[in-house]
């Protein structure tokens, strides 16, 4: 293997540029090539490539977003947009591709590697980190922090206010965040997608606490159809007790900003360790961190099997509400 070619693809998370930073040093440490490829498949399917070299990668590792710029492409969803993303491929000489991004990219990466000759390895780089295969993705540990230093602001107004505070997060269809937020942001209650929210117990406990004479109830949501999101689920508890309340959706900022120390280390180590499995002759595996060691797991099992939320968190966030169990 001589040339090689990195792109990030789906929604962006903090750190992907580290691990972009990772895959081109590794690569020329090992005597590659390097390709960039521009704004994901998307880039690919336009022959959107640049040349990397150790410069091009200076001065990102601590910076958010992606400096190759990701992309949702329609096309690469249809085998002949895959076509030719396969011709593009072999008319730049690409020998090996690392893909990071979500589930999606790697189902995208799955299709083309099944119907073109070309070894993939994907990293997981999204914040939502319901990824199978990985402990954490990329990204999730900036967005967890991210979300606290809101949620610890929110606290403060919500105190002096005595008003109960709906607080949504990010997690499409996942409450990995929620919880790992809910937990540490000390929130009332926590509703993600993997349980189903019982409306009375959640009244119930708000009531609880303020009669208590709590100040600030914070109740973290997971986005997501089932729920309605945070407007829905605070409507129905208004019908039900009528406190009074705000809703804040954080969106956005949860994607952005400088990777934390964890972001970047584990980026650091994956980007390296894909160009390492591409090089040991590994194809279309994804690599990822399992308790502390480097793991590759089979790209369709990154989808198909389901990473499941630690619901001791869920459990621990109710006990340390405070009140007792009666
Ligand atoms: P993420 O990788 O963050 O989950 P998306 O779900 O948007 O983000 O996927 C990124 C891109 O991967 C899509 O825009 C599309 O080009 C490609 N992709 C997603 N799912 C598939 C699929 N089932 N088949 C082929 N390509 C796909």
């Amino acid at each position: 293997m001589k040339k090689i070619a990195v792109l990030t693809s789906g929604g962006d998370a903090p750190g992907m540029n580290a691990c972009i930073r990772a895959v081109v040093r590794t690569a020329l440490y090992k005597n590659l090539k390097v390709i960039g490829i521009r704004r994901g498949y998307t880039g690919l399917l336009s022959g959107d490539f640049m040349k990397m070299t150790t410069g091009s990668v200076a001065n990102i590792i601590q910076r958010g977003g992606t400096i190759l710029g990701t992309s949702r492409c329609e096309e690469f969803r249809t085998s002949e947009g895959r076509a030719r993303a396969f011709e593009m491929i072999q008319k730049e000489g690409i020998e090996g591709l690392i893909v990071i991004g979500g589930d999606g990219t790697f189902r995208g990466a799955y299709e083309l590697s099944r119907e073109g000759e070309v070894p993939i390895v994907g990293v997981p780089g999204t914040i939502d980190n319901d990824v199978y295969g990985t402990d954490e993705t990329i990204g999730f540990d900036t967005a967890i922090n991210t979300a606290l230093e809101a949620i610890d602001k929110i606290r403060d107004t919500a105190a002096s206010h005595e008003r109960v505070f709906f607080v949504e997060v990010m997690g499409r269809s996942s409450g990995f965040i929620a919880a790992q937020v809910g937990l540490g942001g000390g929130a009332e209650f926590v509703v993600v997608p993997e349980t189903r929210t019982d409306l009375n117990e959640l009244c119930e406990r708000l009531l609880k606490s303020i009669r208590r004479g709590k100040k600030a109830c914070i109740v973290i949501v997971a986005e997501g159809k089932e729920s309605g999101g945070a407007f829905q689920i605070a409507q129905q508890v208004n019908a039900c007790i009528g406190t009074e309340y705000r809703v804040c959706v954080l969106g956005h900022i949860q994607r952005g900003g400088s990777p934390t120390a964890r972001d970047r280390v584990l980026a650091s180590k994956l980007g390296s360790a894909a160009v390492n499995a591409l090089l040991a002759g590994h194809r279309n595996v994804m690599v990822g961190e399992v308790k502390g060691e480097i793991v590759l797991t089979p790209l369709e099992e990154t989808w198909t099997k389901i990473k499941p939320i630690d619901r001791s968190l869920l459990e621990l966030v109710d006990i340390l509400a405070g009140g007792t169990r009666n």
